[in-house]
């Protein structure tokens, strides 16, 4: 017997709950392996995590009291190579949410083509109430009691909400003193100095408008400066996603970080937002523009919103109240299945974020096959690479969405499952 998975069926559109993000990633498999044609076992068996590790460890804070702390890692498949999947510092960090966000990233290596199975960690923290040298510990705690599960063979963890290419950097650290010497392919989005990789810092922000670009041939042309965008989040991929479209001409109207937005229908400063955030800690108060909440910020109009904060942000409630003709999603499940429903009834062109974030695991493959190799990429290279795999996934995407008559999440998700289906058909059930 497995343990129950969550229930999906609860009417959430009625009564305005908002589904957890292991409810949205079920419902959408469910959703998706309702058109496909694989076997019954093959679907039943994808959708399980295949292992989920919890760990209480303490951690020494600079007063000289432990404290405890509760942190996870779950692998959901590993069919197409080693599992790979960033890890999270959040005080709203559970083990569902691992789940969901390890289930998202086998469909996402899948689609875009990268020989990694999906992954996720993290750890209950508000990373911002600890000292660097708390940070550190925790860190060092924390990866060495990941050592069991990790290796550049089996688990390469990066970083995702909470964490940074500082937090790479001790993770690196702790399991190469562990072993004995200097193991670079341990985690991705780690200091270029240490082995990290050319352009992977903006490779999440800088895919989320190479889609978008994408999907606005959809519409026709329409002069750059003249196409706005609303951006929730401005952390590592809302930030970099700003500062490319910015750079490419687009008019970024509306950002915003968890203290607040602003907003400026004749075009944001975006440099200028990222310098005034990197001294001040945040957008909130940035002059040139007006105060707006994150719950008017998502309904402003505008030609592209895009999510890039975290899950849940477009629900049943607000779906029927945005006004933009395109959403793509730089945070993983900022859209709930009924949110999803609403959308597609008002013709919003949604690009999923299994595809529009994957620049992030895209250019973390080429920072793991670079280490193994001991050999660098410039630059260029990166990004050229990088565009080359999202047009092609985006057209894959697209094709496979004209030719089943579904929307793009739905094209996206059938299409990563038949290739871990076929992948799992292939090696067979073991023994
Ligand atoms: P980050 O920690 O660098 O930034 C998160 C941003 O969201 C910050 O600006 C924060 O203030 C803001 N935020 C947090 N809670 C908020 C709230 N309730 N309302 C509004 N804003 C809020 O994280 P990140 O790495 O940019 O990740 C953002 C999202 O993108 C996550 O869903 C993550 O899983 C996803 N993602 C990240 C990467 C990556 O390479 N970093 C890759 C793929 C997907």
């Amino acid at each position: 017997m497995v343990v129950a998975l969550p229930d999906t069926s609860s009417p959430a559109h009625k009564e305005f709950s908002i589904p957890s993000a292991y409810q949205t990633a079920i419902a959408q498999y469910n959703r998706a392996t309702e058109h496909l044609n694989i076997d019954d076992n093959v679907i039943e068996f994808l959708r399980y995590p295949r292992r989920e590790f919890t760990v209480n460890f303490p951690v020494r804070r600079d007063n000289g009291k432990f404290e405890m702390f509760t942190g996870y890692r779950v692998h959901h498949n590993t069919i197409l190579g080693p599992s790979k999947g960033g890890i999270r510092y959040s005080t709203a960090v559970t083990l569902d949410e691992m789940r969901a966000l390890a289930m998202w990233m086998t469909w996402k290596c899948a689609l875009v083509n990268i020989p990694f199975g999906g992954a996720k960690g993290g750890v209950v923290v508000n990373p911002k109430e600890l000292s660097q040298p708390e940070l550190e510990r925790l860190t060092r705690r924390y990866a060495s009691e990941l050592i069991p599960l990790i290796s550049p063979h089996s688990d390469i963890p990066a970083p995702d909400m909470g964490t940074n290419e500082r937090v790479m950097a001790w993770i690196m650290d702790t399991y190469s003193m562990t072993v004995g010497y200097s193991v670079p392919a341990i985690v991705t989005g780690k200091p270029i100095i240490i082995g990290g990789s050319q352009g992977r810092t903006e490779a999440t922000g800088r895919g989320v408008i190479i889609t978008m670009i994408e999907a606005l041939k959809q519409f026709g042309h329409r002069d750059r400066a003249e196409t706005t965008l609303v951006i929730q989040g401005f952390g590592n991929v809302g930030s970099n996603a700003a500062l490319y479209a910015h750079e490419l001409g687009f008019k970024v109207i509306g950002v915003s970080d968890v203290f607040g937005g602003i907003y400026n229908p004749n075009g944001l400063n975006i440099p200028a937002v990222r310098d005034f955030a990197r001294n001040n800690g945040s957008v909130a108060d940035y002059p040139d523009g007006d105060p707006v909440s994150n719950a008017d910020l998502l309904t402003l109009p505008c030609d592209v919103l895009i999510p890039a904060a975290m899950e849940g942000q477009i629900t049943a409630a607000n779906a029927p109240h945005i006004r933009t003709r395109m959403i793509v999603e730089g945070a993983n499940g900022p859209t709930t299945p009924d949110a999803d429903d609403i959308l597609n009834d008002r013709g919003v062109l949604v690009v999923p974020d299994i595809l529009a974030n994957a620049g992030g695991v895209v250019v973390s493959y080429f920072e793991w096959v670079q280490d193994i190799q001991a050999f660098s990429w410039d630059k260029d290279e990166v990004f050229r690479q990088l565009e080359r795999i999202l047009v092609r996934a985006y057209d894959e995407t697209t094709h496979v969405a004209e030719k089943q008559r579904v929307d793009l999440r739905m094209a996206a998700q059938m299409t990563a499952i038949m290739r871990v289906a076929e992948a799992m058909q292939i090696r067979g059930f073991y023994p």
